[in-house]
């Protein structure tokens, strides 16, 4: 149901891209400004609108002034998957007339698009729309990418494996060639046509908030010129159980066996796995895993979600990778709790028994990790997450590396790179450690917490950040 537009109600649309780590954070931004008094509409497909219209409902029902549109395609096209099988290079030009007519029928203040629509700039732009643009990521990882380009550093290096420094930041920052994503190699192929769509924008929304990367903030600022609106963290949006538990999917178990498994479970006590909503782990590197944690001896909850198989569909081996026993052992001993799919991760998080959090560094993980006051094991493997791990280890001081260093696109095979043994260090660092180190991590992890609740309060740094670009969309309706 669309309402009728308030007079000088801003009206923002919001045009996610399809599929969790994307989809999710624009969804919650929407309801950020719906709650900051702007009328959102969700610009949706088909198949995406189910997975969050309970959310939205909610919302309406306590008088927010948001709405989905659900694009309507020709009827021989294909919506676009929206569920787990979504990736970055799913296309969906399919949008691009119905999603036209949309905006010419309603020509919004603006439209907050997602950077991976490869073709939406073109449009938006060409149509004399206010265009901001979401790009899913942190500011950390933006100002590495930009100097990256800006300096080059990775071409000076003579292997895969020698570290360089990335010039210009406010932290020495360490990397090599081998945790590179491509668009930072190579200034062609899809990725590097993302830069096309930030040009002519109004400027960049950002999940994150400021006192997470304070210098960085105002590094970006000054040195790309664009405005930038820091809001985040989005998912603390997210009050009730309900919207917690529903977010981005149906979890493939139910809140409440989770959190009676959670119940008997001591302070900090259990590790929360999980590597987000597109890695795929071939079953050789999953027995690592498994390996590892049993070595290491500490309650864990592990979500496994995708698994790589060389012939897809073999549904009994997708089962049966697990070592010998494994699973029996641990229901025994109550020791670990495994999710085939998709987890309640935001409770999961917040709960008082999870004390750690090893995750593959996608950047929502990441803000959630930090929002939920948890110190992290790294293990990035794609995208920007090389780039995230290092805010977690090297700038924050909140986590522990497993050790892995080969940059992966996400829907390849991924060989055992990561042994038993490291996952076993790394796990008892992070959960034996009373001493110096991880009580300092589990300090600064808190304050961090607890800042970013601020953060989103009323006259907290995003609050004021989304009030701010609302003033300024309407300020613009005045000039016009
Ligand atoms: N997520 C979830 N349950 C799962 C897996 C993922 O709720 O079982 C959510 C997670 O909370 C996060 C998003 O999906 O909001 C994943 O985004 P992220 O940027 O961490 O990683 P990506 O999936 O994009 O690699």
């Amino acid at each position: 149901m669309e309402s009728e537009e308030a007079p000088g109600v801003v009206e923002m649309f919001f045009f996610p891209f399809v599929g969790g780590g994307h989809q999710i954070p624009m969804i919650d931004t929407a309801r950020v400004f719906a709650s900051h008094g702007a009328k959102s509409t969700i610009i949706a497909t088909p198949t995406s609108a189910p997975l969050f219209q309970n959310s939205i409902l909610r919302d309406q029902q306590i008088g927010r002034q948001i709405s989905i549109h659900a694009l309507r395609l020709p009827e021989e096209a294909v919506a676009p998957d929206a569920g787990m099988s979504a990736t970055p290079f799913t296309d969906t030009s399919v949008l691009q007339e119905p999603l036209r007519l949309f905006l010419l029928d309603r020509r919004p203040d603006c439209i907050v698009v997602d950077l991976f629509h490869l073709w939406a700039a073109e449009l938006i732009d060409g149509l004399g729309i206010r265009k901001i643009v979401f790009t899913g990521s942190g500011i950390f990882s933006r100002c590495v990418t930009e100097n990256l380009r800006r300096y080059a550093p990775q071409e000076k290096v003579g292997s895969d494996h020698e570290p360089f420094l990335v010039p210009g930041l406010p932290d020495p920052i360490v990397l090599t060639r081998s945790q590179l994503p491509p668009f930072a190699r190579e200034k062609s192929g899809p990725l590097g046509n993302l830069r096309k769509g930030e040009e002519m924008s109004f400027g960049f929304l950002i999940n994150s908030f400021y006192d997470l990367e304070p210098a960085y903030v105002e590094y970006y600022r000054k040195e790309m010129g664009k405005k930038t609106w820091v809001i985040g963290p989005v998912s603390l949006y997210n009050r009730n159980v309900a919207d917690k538990a529903e977010r981005g999917q149906q979890a493939s178990i139910d809140e409440q066996s989770c959190l009676k498994w959670l119940g008997d479970k001591e302070p900090d006590s259990v590790l929360y796995i999980s590597f987000g909503s597109l890695a795929r782990f071939s079953p050789l590197q999953l027995i690592e895993i498994a390996h590892g944690l049993e070595a290491s001896n500490h309650p864990f909850i592990w979500v496994v979600g995708k698994i790589f198989m060389k012939s897809e569909g073999t549904r009994e081996e997708e089962e049966n990778w697990l070592p010998d026993g494994f699973e029996e052992r641990i229901k025994e001993s109550k020791k670990g709790l495994i999710i085939r799919g998709w987890a309640p991760q935001l409770l999961l998080l917040e709960h008082p028994a999870v004390g750690a959090f090893m995750t593959h560094c996608g950047w929502n993980s990441t803000l959630e990790g930090v929002s939920s006051g948890m110190p992290m094991i790294t293990w990035p493997i794609t995208a920007e997450q090389f780039f995230n791990e290092k805010l977690v280890t090297d700038v924050l001081g909140i986590g522990v590396q497993v050790g892995s260093v080969e940059w992966m696109s996400f829907n390849v095979e991924k060989k055992a790179l990561v042994g038993r043994e490291k996952v076993e260090v790394a796990v008892k660092r992070l959960m034996d450690g009373d001493g110096a180190e991880v009580g300092g991590m589990r300090r600064r992890a808190r304050e961090l917490s607890e800042k970013a609740k601020r953060a989103v309060e009323g006259g907290g740094s995003s609050d004021k950040d989304a009030n701010a670009l609302i003033e300024e969309l309407k300020s613009c309706r005045k000039d016009t």
